[in-house]
């Protein structure tokens, strides 16, 4: 692996803020981490943010297919360059944001493996996207700011538990699989990193619609986290009316008077069911 400075200096280019580029500088670290995913050369990969293929070489000498999304169309030559020198064809580059990438139609009849060190920037937007889609994902292997990784697993009761932490864990088992320094990356961020695995499950309760409101019960309960749920949950983004709330607390059988972080993800579920069956 060609260090990403060298590479970026060649062609005079600059890792992008605005793109949360640090990348991976350490070919130590990358084997690590591939070696902790577990994947076998059945696993088709999804990877999104290659950058300049850190993680990309050590995917693609063990899986059985990378498709390697990235926005950034500069660093596509240099990628492939890199791939090339390897002499590995099993990547698909494909050079556009991720959101504009349809999932499911790529995954066809096998669930994917996803694989990401994200732009902290849209690494919260990037794991609701694969949480509303995950029924065409296996698991997920996402490397976050370690504090934001925190929220992701924090447990109902504390400051960290979030919108986040809710919906991710009404949608995954999530463990926890290592941590990272800044000095294995160009540039190196001011934080530490931290990869957490995401085994997704499909949850029968619930429809496409009904999981749509307990996305919106979970947002509406948090938009206002300071206050009390009849008062967080009232008017806002979704407009929900005071008395309408305080029924669907009643129904659900919780206090109105608590906060959205005391809430297990099993009492959000039980206040979206009231939500669906009182609108
Ligand atoms: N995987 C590489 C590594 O570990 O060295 C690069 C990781 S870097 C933190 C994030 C990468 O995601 C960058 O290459 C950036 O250009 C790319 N990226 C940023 N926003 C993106 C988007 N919306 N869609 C796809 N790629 C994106």
């Amino acid at each position: 692996m060609t260090h990403p400075g060298q590479l970026l200096n060649q062609k005079k280019l600059y890792a992008g803020k605005e793109l949360g580029q640090n990348f991976l500088s350490n070919p130590g670290t990358a084997k690590m981490i591939v070696e902790k995913l577990r994947l076998s050369n059945e696993t088709r990969v999804l990877e999104i943010g290659p950058g300049l293929g850190a993680l990309t070489i050590p995917i693609a000498q063990t899986a059985a297919h990378v498709t390697a999304v990235e926005k950034d169309s500069r660093l596509i030559p240099l990628l492939q360059q890199e791939i090339d020198n390897e002499n590995l064809k099993n990547v698909t580059l494909i050079n556009k944001d991720i959101f504009n990438i349809n999932l499911k139609e790529m995954a066809r009849d096998k669930k994917l493996v996803v694989i990401g060190n994200l732009p902290y920037n849209i690494s919260s937007q990037i794991l609701f996207r694969l949480v509303v889609e995950r029924s065409c994902i296996e698991k997920a292997f996402l490397m976050f700011q370690k504090e934001l990784a925190k929220r992701i697993i924090a447990p109902p009761g504390g400051r960290d538990y979030s919108r986040l932490s809710a919906v991710a864990q009404y949608a995954a088992d999530i463990s926890f699989v290592t941590q990272i320094g800044p000095s294995s990356f160009f540039p190196k961020p001011e934080v530490d990193s931290t990869i957490l695995e995401f085994n997704f499950f499909e949850t029968k309760e619930f429809n496409q619609e009904q999981e749509k409101v307990l996305f919106n019960v979970i947002k509406a309960a948090f938009s206002k986290r300071r206050k009390t749920l009849k008062n967080s949950m009232t008017g806002g983004e979704f407009e929900f009316k005071k008395q309408f709330v305080v029924t669907a607390l009643e129904v659900a059988k919780i206090d109105a008077n608590r906060r959205a972080e005391t809430l297990t993800v099993e009492e959000f579920k039980s206040l979206a069911k009231a939500v669906w069956k009182t609108s």
